[in-house]
Formats: structure tokens, sequence, C-alpha cells
């Protein structure tokens, strides 16, 4: 028996997020937020309420697990590092509202954000919330847990000692935050901040998890070195952002001891595929010359999936990894997070089906939305996403975006009225 529907939306493929073959012809129905109902579109009756997308791809809404709504996505890192340092706040979060548009214009309907600075993230997530604003779910960080001179120290949250890092935590739950980042590692946007050793000791680490769990708040750790990443998985984060295994010289260390370290952990890894990646995608469309340039040239090997094959290492070993994109960062504009799951394809060396799933599900599971969001199945929450086309190799241009059943992009325009 058919359950009540409001409406069904009729397409010729749908991926269900899960990893899963794309199914052809068929028809998701929605009831209020939810999804109710997934079907052949030859099993409806006559007298349904169908919308028809002819020559489309129906995806789950888009959760990207690594963003920072305040930058600006300029051209280089220094751009947007002073942009943000000089921006008031009035600023600041103009260029988060034009940001949170843009994730729907790019089919994405959640995100977390793990950059904020003086709460001005969560005042957006609680305007949109309350539907005084347009744009995804957010999951907020507020500003990351860092040293007094770390990497994203120009956020606000630079602190020392194991009191210091309990101070911060503490003030980051009573703010709201939904989650906690800690930067275990320098970063390439802090200059001062060395990506290659360790930012904190890990008894430090451990401490800022479980003052985080003891708040019933998860860990996001930024990580890009062998110490870095060592520590933040002993201690028990939940998230490792980057990844990127390297010794305290920068040179790549050998895989095998990252998949020994990270089996049986509970940490994900949140592989990000920023502009910088995403412009080494073969036929990559978008990019200035010099972005090319500049992609080339912090490329290790030249070529994306070689670049990665330590992440494919952790596939193949069964770790959970996540597709995140950086975006705000330097020439990685939010709504072109499809061009991060088509990077995906390459630097995983997977199918599409396979980078939808770490772009949707997994990445809802990683981020502690599972339940609610990222799947095409009854139950779960109606945001979906119609793409023009039905490649089994790429996602084409986003149509339509429904969030929570609501739509609110179509024909690829913005369609939102404030409640
Ligand atoms: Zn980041």
């Amino acid at each position: 028996m058919t359950p009540e529907v409001d409406q069904w939306l009729a397409v010729d493929t749908l991926h269900d997020g899960t990893g899963a073959p794309p199914r052809h012809d068929r028809a998701v129905g929605i009831k209020d937020n939810l999804i109710v109902a997934e079907v052949a579109t030859d099993d409806l009756r006559p007298d349904a309420s169908v919308r028809t997308f002819p020559n489309s791809t129906l995806i789950p809404g888009l959760v990207d697990a690594h963003v920072h709504l305040l930058f600006s996505c300029d051209t280089d890192h220094e751009r947007t590092r002073t942009r943000f340092e000089t921006s008031d706040d009035a600023t600041l979060t103009a260029i988060g509202e034009q940001n949170a548009v843009e994730c729907l214009l790019g089919g994405v309907t959640t995100v977390r954000d793990l950059g904020d600075t003086r709460n001005l993230v969560m005042g957006l997530r609680d305007r949109i919330n309350a539907h005084s604003l347009a744009g995804p779910r957010i999951l907020s960080a507020g500003a990351p847990v860092t040293t007094p001179s770390g990497h994203l120290h120009w956020c606000g949250n630079g602190t020392s000692g194991e009191d210091g890092i309990v101070a911060v935590i503490s003030q980051l739950a009573d703010a709201g935050a939904d989650v906690v980042k800690i930067m275990t590692s320098g970063g390439n946007m802090t200059r001062e901040s060395d990506p290659f050793t360790a930012q904190f000791g890990d008894a430090e680490v451990a401490v800022a998890v479980r003052t985080s769990h003891g708040h019933g708040l998860p860990v996001a750790a930024h990580a890009q070195n062998v110490a870095s990443i060592r520590g933040a998985v002993l201690a028990g984060v939940d998230t490792i952002e980057h990844c990127l295994w390297r010794e305290s010289d920068g040179s790549p260390a050998d895989p095998r001891t990252l998949v020994d370290l990270l089996t049986g952990s509970r940490s994900t890894v949140v592989l990000t595929l920023a502009g910088i990646q995403r412009a080494l995608v073969p036929g990559a469309v978008g990019f200035t010359d010099q972005e090319r340039t500049d992609a080339l040239a912090i490329s290790p090997t030249g070529d994306l999936r070689t670049d990665f094959s330590w992440a494919q290492k952790l596939l193949r070993a069964g770790i959970p990894v996540v597709v995140g994109s950086d975006a705000g960062v330097r020439f990685t504009p939010f709504r072109n997070f499809t061009d991060s799951v088509h990077a995906a394809m390459i630097a995983l060396d997977c199918t599409l089906a396979e980078a939808i799933a770490m772009s949707t599900s997994l990445a809802a599971e990683a981020i502690g939305l599972g339940g609610q969001v990222g799947r095409i199945r009854p139950g779960l929450v109606a945001d979906l996403v119609v793409l023009d086309g039905a490649s089994t190799n790429r996602l084409g241009t986003v149509r339509e975006v429904l969030r929570s059943g609501t739509r609110v992009v179509s024909d690829g325009q913005l369609q939102w009225a404030a409640s």
C-alpha cells in the first residue's frame, strides 16, 4: 500500500546515497518534511501528484563535513586571512549569508563549519533554523581550539596548557557549539604555524577530547602530520581533518602505518578536496591558469590519483573516509561541491555512487546526523537534489533543491522566502 504523500518527484536516475548502483525510473514520495516512499515510476497511481524531471538524476542533499562559511574563497590564503582579520562582524556575517545561499545553489543542504569567530556562524545557524535566513543545516564548531600563535589563532581561541584547553571548550559548550575543532598541527593558512609538527602534547589533546565528550560534543581534529594524527587518534577524536600523513620534514610517511593506526579506532577520516585538488581533475573548468599552476606546485606527484594513493589504501582496509571541501579557502567556492565529488572519483579511484556516498550518507554519519539526512530512504528528512542529466560518471548542474521537504532552489535559482 502506498503511504500518504504530498508530492512525488519522478526522475530517470536515483542515487540513494549508500553507494549502491543507481536505480532507474524511480519516484520519491514526500510528506511534510520527510521522505515517505520510493517506488518505480510505473507503479505510481494515475491520480498521484507527480512532478517529473526528464533527463535528470536525484541524489540526497549533499553533506559537506568541512567548510568555513566566513572565509571568502580568495585567490590566495593571505587575502582570505586579511579579509577575515580586518572585517567587522556585519561584514563577516554578510559573507557567511552569501556563502550559505551558495551552498543551497550547489546542492549542499548540510554543512559542518570548522572556523567560526565571535560565534557569528552560530548566529547564522540559529537564523536559518528560525527560517529567517536561507541556508543549509549548520553544525558549528565555534572558533577552533589552537595554540596562542597556532593555526587559525586569528579566529580567537588560542590557548595553552590543560587548564586553558578545558576553559576554552567549556566556553564553546556554553555558547552552543555543536562540535569542537582542535588544531593538533599547524596549517597552510597560518604562515607562523608549522603544518608538519604537532601543536599540542598528546596529554593536552586527550584532555580536549575528554572535556568535549563530557559536554556531549564530538571532536574534529585538524591534523596533517604523523605526530599530530597519532596523538589525535589515540585520544579518540571523532574525525581527522585532512589526515595528511607526513613526516616532520614534510615528506610522505608510509601509509601502512596509518592503516594500522586507524584500524579499529573510532576516528573517521575527512579528506578535504578543495580547489587546489579540484583544479587537477582532467577537464576541470572554472580555474585560472594561475590556479592550475598553484595546484600543480603543491601536488606531490602531479597526478590526483597517485597523490592520494594512501587514501585508497585506507578505503581498501575498510576505514571510513568522508569527502569534504574546505569551502571558503582559496579558490574553493561553496557552489562547486560537486567538483569535490568528481575529484574524489579520481583521488579515491572509486565509482560515482561511492563518491556520492562519501559526501552524503557517510558524511552524515561522521558528523552525527546519519539518522536524519544523507540517504534517500523513507523516514529520513527530505533533503533532495535534482541534477541535470543522467550520466553514470558525472553529476550535472543543480536544477532543484529541497531542504526538509521545502523547495529552496528551482530551475537553478534560489526560491526562498522568510517565514
Ligand atoms: Zn579547514
